[in-house]
């Protein structure tokens, strides 16, 4: 339902729970972070309210030290919305994580495509086929973008994705297909969102990502590719309203 994810110098944890918290409104059932800390993926996700995933964070030390970072409010479609069926959903080796809004509508086939090669899921969601998809690309190639085009030109449906892996500390990678993504871009910060309202605090510079594109976030910019991996444009905006609220 809600998506937010970060690539800057402050506490990713900071940003994201901020982000979840703007695009409350929309409502949700249930949240999630992941974040990159060195070398390894932490996940952290709760049924209930925000202040829920919270409080398991602070139980954690906080986790302050991550700078990328990705979270999500999830509005349940497919699984009953409790801790194992929150996002981020993630690999079986525990090193990618993804989270989604939206449906994948073929999921069940993609589900038993990987159950019949030995993977266990472990939450009942259209999403979890995603993780070991990507999981799967990621030992057939180092770019975490190009695994993400590869997986989404099997997927159909409606999603915006967001993706971290472990062996790409400071990157994340979006995708949208029949659902929104937004880009912001700060001062050596970037973000990604499913609405402007989850980073207007920090910058007022936008883009909007066009139908059946990936985006990777990390410290050198933004970059924007279609499905093929051909390179492609967002739309530029200025977000002008009032974000006092
Ligand atoms: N279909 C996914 C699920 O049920 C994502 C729902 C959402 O958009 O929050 O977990």
């Amino acid at each position: 339902c809600g998506i937010v994810g970060y690539v800057g110098a402050r506490p990713a944890i900071a940003v994201v729970n901020e982000g979840l918290r703007r695009l409350e409104y929309r409502g949700y059932d249930s949240a999630g972070v992941a974040l990159i800390d060195g070398d390894v993926v932490i996940t952290e996700k709760r049924a209930g309210k925000l202040a829920n995933l919270e409080e398991a964070v602070t139980a954690r030390g906080g986790l302050t030290g991550p700078t990328t970072g990705i979270g999500h409010t999830r509005w349940a479609t497919h699984g009953q919305p409790n801790d194992r069926n929150a996002h981020p959903h993630v690999s079986v080796d525990g090193r990618t994580a993804v989270i989604h809004n939206g449906i994948i509508e073929n999921f069940v086939q993609l589900r038993g495509e990987l159950e019949a090669e030995g993977i266990e899921f472990s939450s009942d969601t259209d999403t979890e086929c995603v993780a070991h998809l990507l999981s799967a690309e990621l030992r057939r190639t180092d770019d975490l973008a190009e695994a993400m085009r590869v997986v989404c030109r099997r997927l159909q449906g409606a999603f915006t994705l967001l993706a971290v892996d472990a062996a790409h500390p400071d990157v994340v990678v979006g995708a949208r297909r029949n659902s929104p993504l937004v880009a912001g871009i700060g001062d050596g910060e970037y973000f990604l969102a499913s609405d402007v309202a989850a980073f207007i605090s920090h910058t007022r510079s936008a883009v909007e990502l066009g139908q059946d594109q990936v985006v990777t976030i990390d410290a050198s910019g933004l970059t924007i590719t279609d499905f093929d991996g051909d390179p492609a444009e967002g739309k530029p905006f200025d977000v002008d309203w009032d974000a006092s609220a």
